[in-house]
C-alpha cells in the first residue's frame, strides 16, 4: 500500500526583521525539513515540547500557509505548491481537529448551524439534505439531537469538541490533522473524546495526525512516533520501539520525564534533566540542533548535521551516535578534549 500523506522536506519560515530599522532580516525555521509518511488508516503521534514546530507542521501540511518548501503528496495529489484556489477542491478530503474549539466555533451561530457551515460552503445541497447530514453527524459524535438549536455557550468543553470533530468530519474527509485534541478539556473528559476519535477513525477509515505534548496519550493512540525538535523531525519510529527503546538522545531525555505504566521497565529509566534552554528558531545552533543541550554531545556535533537514517525497519534517527560512517571519536576542530 502507498502512503496516503507523503511529506518530504517540508520548511517552513516566518520572515523577521532585527533591528531598528528592519535592515537585519533573517526568519523564524519554524519547520526546517520535515518529512514522514501516514499509512492509510494509521494515526502517526507527533510530540516534543511547545514550540518545536508541531502546529506549524499540522497546518503546513493541511496547506493553511503557503509553505516555504518541500512537497507534501496527499491521496496521490501534491498540494505543496498549488494555489489556495486551486485547494479549495481537495479541501473537503483533509481536516483539522482544534485544540481549542471555542476559539473557532461562531457564539452566534446554533449547534446545526455550525455543523451544517461545511456543507453550504462545498455543496449545493438542499436543506432537507443538510439537515439530514446534520443529524447524522450529531449522532456520530454523541450529541443528542434536540441540541441542535443551541449556542456553543450552552455546552460543555467536552462537547463543544465534539462539535468540532463533527464539523471536520462533515464533508467525508480521508485525512484529519488533530493538534493537540483534548489539551483544553478536563482530565476527565480527554479520555471520552480520544474514545470517539478511535471509534470514528475505525469506523470511517480515517487517517490520524495526532499532535500532541502527552507522551502518555500518543502511546495510546498512535501507530508510530514521530520526535519534533527545534523545528526538525529527530526521530520516527513503531510506537512500541520507541517507548521501549528510544535512540536519540532528545527522545531518551523526552520519555525519562513520562512514568512507566510497566513496572518492569519502569525502575531501570532515570530522569534525564536537560540543560538550557530551547534555542531561537531564528537562530538554531551549527551542526545537529540538540548540540548545545545534548548530554551525549561529541565535537562532530558541532560541526555536521546529523542525517536521518534507517537505523532498522522503520525507525528513523538523526543523531551521529547511529551513524556508522561519522568518526565520532575523532574531533573535527576546536580545543582537543
Ligand atoms: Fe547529541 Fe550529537 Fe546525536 Fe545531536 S548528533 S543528538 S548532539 S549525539
Ligand atoms: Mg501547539
Amino acid at each position: 500500500t502507498e502512503p496516503l500523506v507523503q511529506v518530504r522536506d517540508l520548511k517552513m519560515h516566518f520572515p523577521v526583521s532585527r533591528g531598528l530599522l528592519g535592515r537585519k532580516t533573517g526568519a523564524i525555521k519554524a519547520v526546517d525539513g520535515v518529512s514522514f509518511d501516514i499509512m492509510p488508516r494509521e494515526t502517526l503521534g507527533m510530540v516534543g515540547e511547545s514550540g518545536c514546530g508541531k502546529s506549524t507542521t499540522g497546518r503546513a501540511v493541511l496547506r493553511l500557509y503557503d509553505i516555504t518548501g518541500g512537497s507534501i503528496r496527499i491521496n496521490g495529489t501534491e498540494i505543496g505548491q498549488m494555489s489556495q484556489s486551486a485547494l479549495r477542491k481537495h479541501r473537503p478530503t483533509m481536516q483539522m481537529v482544534f485544540q481549542d474549539p471555542q476559539a473557532c466555533l461562531n457564539p452566534r451561530m446554533t449547534l446545526a448551524g455550525l455543523i451544517g457551515e461545511p456543507l453550504d460552503e462545498h455543496t449545493g445541497w438542499s436543506r432537507a439534505r443538510k439537515l439530514e447530514r446534520i443529524y447524522e453527524l450529531m449522532d456520530a459524535v454523541g450529541l443528542n439531537r434536540n441540541f441542535a438549536n443551541r449556542y456553543p455557550h450552552e455546552f460543555s468543553g467536552g462537547q463543544r469538541q465534539r462539535i468540532g470533530i463533527a464539523r471536520a468530519l462533515a464533508l467525508n474527509p480521508s485525512f484529519i490533522v488533530c493538534d493537540e485534541p483534548i489539551a483544553a478539556l478536563d482530565v476527565s473528559i480527554q479520555a471520552q473524546v480520544v474514545n470517539l476519535l478511535e471509534e470514528l477513525q475505525e469506523k470511517l477509515g480515517l487517517t490520524y495526525l495526532f499532535i500532541s505534548h502527552d507522551l502518555s496519550m500518543v502511546r495510546h493512540i498512535a501507530t508510530r512516533v514521530a520526535v519534533m525538535y527545534l523545528g526538525k523531525v529527530v526521530e520516527i519510529a513503531p510506537r512500541e520501539a520507541l517507548y521501549a527503546d528510544p535512540l536519540h538522545p532528545y527522545t531518551q531525555a523526552l520519555l525519562s520525564s513520562v512514568p512507566d505504566p510497566d513496572p518492569e521497565t519502569a525502575q531501570q529509566v532515570r530522569r534525564i534533566i536537560l540543560k538550557g534552554d530551547v534555542p531561537s528558531p531564528a537562530n538554531p545552533p551549527q551542526g545537529c540542533n540538540f548540540c548545545t543541550r545534548c548530554p551525549a554531545v561529541m565535537p562532530v556535533c558541532r560541526e555536521i548535521e546529523p542525517e536521518t537514517r534507517e537505523v532498522a525497519p522503520g525507525r528513523f534517527v538523526a543523531c551521529h551516535l547511529h551513524d556508522a560512517s561519522v568518526p565520532t571519536s575523532i574531533p573535527t576542530g576546536g580545543p582537543t578534549p
